[in-house]
């Protein structure tokens, strides 16, 4: 159980004997976890082959109202989402290529809007993240590389060790072809996720500049259209990259903190929660956050 969840299960048995805690101490607690008193959520997965993906939109099809993220912002920013609206909005990270193969499909089945968040310079190849995995190399080194540095260590890696990065790490990133043929499909979004995958925090402005500059333009050769929405690698954001989002013209960026989204949601703060889980453990957690929201609304 998570820090979240144990603070959470606290605060609900308490409010639920009535103990002594007064309600503005319950509701300060739950406000330092979560941030509305609306039901809507942004789900957030990796690679759709890793969970049932066709039972997981079936069910969230019949049971929440699917919404693009692209409508999901506009809702918060208008303020026209109601408390209990059942808003579901669906992103990918990364643009792995099941996303191809195991979701495109059902995507234009069952008609279920789709965001992924696309990074670019490995495009058709493995992530390095997995890449550096499956070497046996810790990732959390290489976070702090820049683009030029880390594409140079990765060719020094496979001129050693001599192996076909596809094969050996047995997963890779959406074609160009792939990406060109989804962004035809209205169900899906392409969007912002930096050139290299890094995280920005590490670099200075102008690297981090330079790493969402050139994500926007692979996207747009590739889709035909400008990203709109943007979402930080490895969730790492502070003042200043937000601000240099927002200056790139991005209407959103999305986060890993968990939440639900509400009117007037911080647009460069969208909290996601993470559904690479079994159905289940994803209803749960869905249902947790939106008693917190209710609880929210009690208490404030
Ligand atoms: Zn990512």
């Amino acid at each position: 159980m998570s820090t979240t969840d144990k603070i959470l299960k606290r605060v609900i048995n308490a409010s639920m004997e009535n103990c002594r805690m007064g309600r503005t101490c319950i509701g300060k607690q739950i406000r330092k976890y979560e941030t509305t008193n609306c039901h809507a959520i942004v789900l957030f997965y990796h690679e759709a082959s890793k969970v049932d993906i066709e039972q997981h939109l079936l069910y969230l099809k019949n049971e929440f109202k699917l919404v693009s993220l692209s409508e999901m912002v506009r809702r918060s920013k208008q303020n026209s989402i109601d408390d209990k609206e059942e808003l579901i909005a669906i992103t990918f990270d990364d643009g792995h290529a099941d996303n191809y193969y195991a979701l495109y499909p059902l995507c234009k089945k069952y008609g279920i809007p789709i965001t992924i968040f696309q990074t670019s310079y490995n495009i058709g190849e493995p992530i390095w993240t997995a890449e550096l995995k499956a070497n046996n190399i810790n990732t959390e080194l290489y976070k702090t590389y820049n683009s030029k540095e880390l594409k140079k260590y990765i060719q020094s890696l496979r001129a050693e060790k001599k192996y076909d990065p596809v094969e050996k790490v047995r997963r890779r990133l959406l074609s160009k072809e792939e990406i060109k043929k989804m962004s035809m499909c209205d169900m899906i979004e392409f969007e912002g996720h930096t050139h290299t995958h890094i995280d920005l925090r590490s670099l200075s402005i102008s690297e981090a500049r330079k790493e969402i500059e050139i994500n926007i333009e692979v996207i747009k050769e590739l889709t035909g259209q400008r990203p709109n929405h943007f979402c930080y690698p490895f969730g790492g954001y502070n003042s200043a990259i937000k601000s240099l989002v927002k200056k790139l013209g991005f209407s959103s960026a999305s986060t890993v903190l968990p939440g639900t989204i509400g009117n007037n949601t911080d647009p460069y703060e969208i909290r996601r929660l993470n559904a690479q889980f079994d159905l289940k453990d994803v209803i749960t957690k869905i249902r947790l956050y939106q008693i917190k929201s209710d609880i929210i609304k009690n208490f404030s």
